[in-house]
């Protein structure tokens, strides 16, 4: 479909694509597909990202691990730094940072599951590059621009998630800082933007499916999605993860937790290891209906 001058609805047009952001632009210099760990993203596949939204205990992980393994899932998630919105820190709500690192690496080694963790301090950048297979740049850190260059110098893969405020324009500006330094294995996850005023009561957060296909409309950086992130409630989790494939998403990112209810953080988002399992068969159904796989 030849791309009008401006794209209708959005703040973008052919010169920005062409001035303000030529690395993420989709076009034929341009590397559309790569690996990270032998799975390949931007392709036919469709990677999974599971696990807890933190990284509680060595045993949380290792029986995440485990059931990922099993089921063939591509990375294991968990967050050891972790932004959590108030500083007030009980002893079950609170970060296990460098503990939390070690944890993955033994889980990591064990079951041989590629992981994905945060990053939001440049200090241990060093200390996570070590043991995370992608860099996590958190929705909050999305514009921190020298923060975002020390993390691409690394040429470590990194996911770039879009803040809840940003517009599509902001989050091509801020992928750009990353290609710009020669990483090119930059994946962009849509987790939800903030909701309208007239629906503040309905949910925390809002999946922009139309990111997806508007996205992918402008750039060959793969569009991975947080469904968990984005309804912020799990009974929803499956119907969005589902709509994301639909709609042409590279890569899920789902939080799944053995024991939701008593999750540290964000315990109304994480699915069940059971009601995880019982997605992946619709999760691949899905994917096939429109030529992927999962
Ligand atoms: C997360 O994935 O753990 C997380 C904090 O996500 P976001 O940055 O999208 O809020
Ligand atoms: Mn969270």
């Amino acid at each position: 479909m030849p791309i009008e001058n401006k794209f209708p609805g959005k703040d973008i047009s052919n010169d920005d694509i062409k001035t303000k952001f030529p690395l993420c632009a989709k076009n034929k210099k341009n590397k559309k597909t790569f690996k990270i760990n032998n799975v390949l993203f931007g392709g036919k596949k469709i990677p999974i990202m599971a696990g807890p939204n933190m990284v509680e205990s060595l045993k949380l992980v290792d029986d995440c691990a485990k059931i990922f393994k099993k089921n063939k899932i591509d990375f294991l998630r968990g967050g050891a730094f972790k932004p959590l919105t108030f500083p007030y820190r009980s002893k079950k709500y609170c970060e296990t940072r460098e503990k939390g690192i070690e944890w993955l690496k033994i889980v990591k080694e064990k079951y041989n599951i590629p992981v994905i963790t945060e990053v939001m301090e440049e200090k241990f950048l060093p200390l996570i590059c070590e043991v995370s297979d992608i860099l996590q740049i958190g929705s909050r850190n999305m514009q921190n621009f020298p923060f975002l260059t020390v993390c691409a110098k690394t040429q470590k893969p990194i996911m770039l998630k879009r803040h809840y405020g940003a517009s599509l324009r902001d989050l091509l500006g801020a992928a750009e800082y990353l290609l710009i330094e020669g990483n090119h294995k930059i994946l962009l996850c849509e987790r939800g933007i903030t909701v309208p005023h007239t629906h503040k009561e309905t949910s925390r957060f809002l999946l922009d499916i139309q990111a997806i296909p508007a996205l992918k409309e402008i750039t060959h950086l793969p569009v991975i999605v947080d469904p968990s992130h984005a309804s912020f409630w799990s009974p929803w989790v499956p119907s969005l993860a589902k709509a994301a494939i639909a709609a042409g998403a590279d890569g899920l990112m789902m939080e799944v937790h053995p024991d939701p209810k008593n999750a540290a953080v964000d315990s109304l988002q994480p699915l069940s290891f059971n009601e995880f399992q019982k997605l992946l068969p619709e999760l691949k159904k899905v994917a096939k209906s429109v030529n992927r796989k999962i």
